[in-house]
Order: C-alpha cells, then structure tokens, then sequence
C-alpha cells in the first residue's frame, strides 16, 4: 500500500506555525515512507479563501520547501460530489432532513449517529473513545444547501485515497464523528494522528497575542527556511537521541510517527533563534556573504572600498554569531566604520576604570612593535606583558576589545584584532586613550 497524506488548511490569509508544522509532519511521514503528500485546499469559505489567501499559503509552503505531489484539490469545485454522497446516506437512511431551527428557509441533512461508542487507536495518542451518549446527530448539508465540513472532509479524503489523516488535535472530537460517516459510506478509514498543539509559555494554545505565530512573520524577521523547518519539526517530535540541527534528509529518513509526543510542545523563541544560527553557520561561507552585504546595502552601511576579502575574513570569524543576516548591520558595525559607539556600561566598567588606560598604552607599543599582526603573536604580547606585570590577564584583554569594538562581547579577541588589523587597531586605540582619559 503506498501511504498517501494530505495537508488540508482553510486559506485564512496567514498561516499559523501550527498548520504548517502539521503540514511538516505530513510531508515527512510521507517522505521517510516513500509515499505521498497531496495538497487539498479547503476553500469553501469564499469570504476568507480570496485568491491572495490562497496565494499566501502555496507561498510559505514553497519557501518551506513543503513540495506537494499531484495537482492540488480545491475544496470549492467538489460541490457536486459532496452533495451526492448526501443524497446517498439519505437514501440509505444514514441521514434525515430536518427544518432546522423552524425557518421554513429548507431543511438541512442531519447525519444519523448510529448510537453506539465510538473508538479508534491514535498513533500518537494512543486509543481513543467516545461514549454514545455523548454523540449528536450532526448536520452534513445545511439548509442553504452547502456541505458541512465534516461531510467535505471525509468524502475528498476518500476521494484522495488518503492512507493518514495527520492534523491538530483539535480535531479528536470531529473524528469520531468522521469515523461514523465512513462507516455509513463503506470506505475504508485511514489512520489517524492527532497532534499536540503548540503552546506559550502559559501553557494556552500559542497565538499572535504570544508574538510572531505566522510563516510570513517569521521570514520576514530573517529565520531561515531550513530553521524554521528544522524548529518546527522537533516541537513535538524528537529523533531519538540528542541531535537538534538536522538536514531535511535527515529527517527524513528518522522521522516516525510513534515518536511524536503526546503532550503539548512550547514554542520558545530564544531557541529557535538559535536554531537559525545554526543552520546559518551551515550556509556556505560565500552565501552569507551575499545576503548580508544586501543587508548592508539596503541600510546604506556598505562602502565600495570595503574589500571583498576582508568582508569575508568578517563573516567567517563571526560563525555562529550571526544568527539573522541583519546582525551584520546591528551587532557589527565596528568592522566597517571608525565611527562605531562604545556601549556605555562596557565603557564605564572597562575603560574607565583606575589602571585601564595605563595598561592599554603599554600595550599599544608592545602591538606596534609587532611585524606580523596575527592572533598568535598578540596573544603572546599581551600575555607576556600581563605577566611581566603580574596582571591578570582580563586586565588587558577587556579594555582592548571595548577600545576596538565599543562592545563588552564579540567574537575571539585576537582573531578579531588581526582581522581588523593592525593600523586601525593601534588608531582605535589611541583614541580610546584619548577619549576617556579625559
Ligand atoms: N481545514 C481543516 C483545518 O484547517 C482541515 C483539518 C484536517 O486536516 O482534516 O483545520
């Protein structure tokens, strides 16, 4: 049997992590089985489902790389074939009409519950029921004449072969009343997954009150296709083992459903912003380089005499540290002009302080004296010095990295230093000196 899963969103005009993790989940299951993943737009929702909304949607799914086979099925042409089986399970006694609600407007399908408990075994949740009791008849085809959800859901699902049905479990309670419509049309149920919802750190279903909550959001923040991918698909599911940054064949080939969790998964920003400099640290060196430069140039910070090769030796030493492309413009500045800020605090803990401007002198010369001006030989000067003086060794290396930088953090200190190299190092250091002697 070859597994055929589906991704069925309603177009809204945003889609929302949720979805689209449900989307991930199906793609890889599909994926790791050899199977396939079908598209199905569920746009009978003229009002919502616009063209624009419908656009949205096949545009996060393309720059997710969530690549869809066969043609996709809108929901809107299949009208027809709903209201046919309607008919069916009418003829056949599964379904009744009804003036709802007395308006003489026409009557509404009322889909019969056969009156018996409900079950199914979830492959994440395990087994499931529902007592009879608990059951209404449910409406199928209201009185307007449109099909109801569930009715829509079921017949295309059918219609599409579908093997898996994957999606929020939000949905739990319509499966069982999905379970009895299949029942009443004779096709075969597929399998069932119900996923965990994705939650703040309130433990509340994860909304845009919460902060960023949809693809377009995130892209347009700088998160990496590969990241949020890669985030999204262990937000309720796991590997095995304590591997977090995957490539896409990787998981691929790992993902199963049975290690799915059950419980609800909590979004957290802080790490899915380190996932994006991870994957960010995957990129090609020369690919970084481009989409930063384009940061820079949009800013109006890139200069033309900013070489090509000293723009690279930056990005490179600054690995993981970029972690959105726009770092390059907020986080590191100081590479590129003379003209860069001193953080205040750094300022004042590090500068301005009894000795610190003393010691950064001497070791001005000991770094002019220098003839090749690499991470090795300062660290040997400085140390050096450190020691002849019996400082530790912090008492130099703090005041110069705020001197050079204007920044209490940053990358390895002399490999910065000799990527800066040594004439504008000696320079900003003088003025250092300078400026807070004062
Ligand atoms: N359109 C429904 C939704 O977005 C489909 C649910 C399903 O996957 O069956 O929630």
């Amino acid at each position: 049997m070859t597994i055929r899963t589906r991704f069925a969103p309603s177009p809204t005009g945003h889609v929302h992590i949720g979805n689209i993790r449900a989307a991930i989940y199906n793609w890889l299951f599909a994926r790791h089985e050899g199977g396939k993943f079908l598209l199905r737009v569920e746009d009978t929702d003229r009002e919502r489902s616009t063209d624009e909304a419908i656009h949205t949607l096949l545009e996060a799914m393309e720059w997710l790389g969530l690549s869809h086979d066969e043609e996709p099925l809108y929901q809107s042409t299949r009208q027809a074939a709903h209201l046919a089986v309607a008919e069916e399970l009418l003829s056949k006694g599964f379904a009744y009409k009804e003036d709802k609600g007395g308006t003489g407007r026409g009557d509404a399908v009322v889909f019969n519950m056969p009156g018996k408990d409900m079950s199914f075994h979830d492959e994440i949740k395990g087994d499931l029921s529902k007592a009879s009791a608990d059951m209404k008849d449910f409406v199928i085809v209201r009185s307007n004449g449109t099909p109801v959800f569930h009715l829509a859901n079921v017949v295309d699902d059918v219609h599409m072969g579908i093997t898996h049905v994957i999606r929020g479990d939000d949905h739990v309670e319509n499966t069982y009343r999905h379970l009895a419509l299949y029942q009443a049309i004779g096709a075969e149920t597929p399998k069932f997954a119900h996923l965990p919802m994705i939650t703040n750190a309130q433990g509340k279903p994860y909304s845009k009150r919460d902060g960023d909550a949809y693809v377009g959001e995130f892209r347009e923040a700088g998160f990496l296709p590969d990241a949020l991918f890669n985030y999204l698909a262990l937000l309720g599911w796991s590997p095995g083992d304590d591997r977090e940054v995957l490539s896409r064949n990787e998981m691929v080939e790992l993902f199963t459903l049975d290690r799915v969790q059950s419980s609800a998964a909590q979004m957290d920003r802080a790490k899915l912003e380190w996932m994006n400099g991870q994957h960010m640290a995957l990129l090609p060196l020369e690919e970084r380089a481009i989409r930063c430069r384009e940061v820079m140039e949009k800013r109006g910070l890139w200069r033309d005499d900013i070489s090509e090769e000293y723009f690279l030796k930056v990005i490179e030493l600054l690995g993981d540290r970029i972690k959105f492309f726009s770092d390059i413009a907020d986080e590191s500045a100081f590479f590129f002009t003379e003209d860069y800020e001193y953080e205040e605090k750094a300022a004042r803990k590090r500068l301005r302080k009894e000795g610190a401007l003393e010691g950064m002198r001497l070791l001005r010369d000991r770094f002019a004296e220098l003839e090749e001006f690499t991470a090795s030989g300062l660290e040997e000067v400085l140390r050096g010095l450190a020691e002849e003086n019996e400082w530790n060794p912090g008492v130099l290396i703090h005041p110069v990295r705020v001197a050079v930088s204007g920044k209490a953090g940053g990358p390895g200190l002399f490999e910065m230093l000799q990527v800066i190299g040594k004439e504008r190092v000696l320079s900003r250091m003088d003025k250092a000196v300078v400026r807070f002697s004062e």
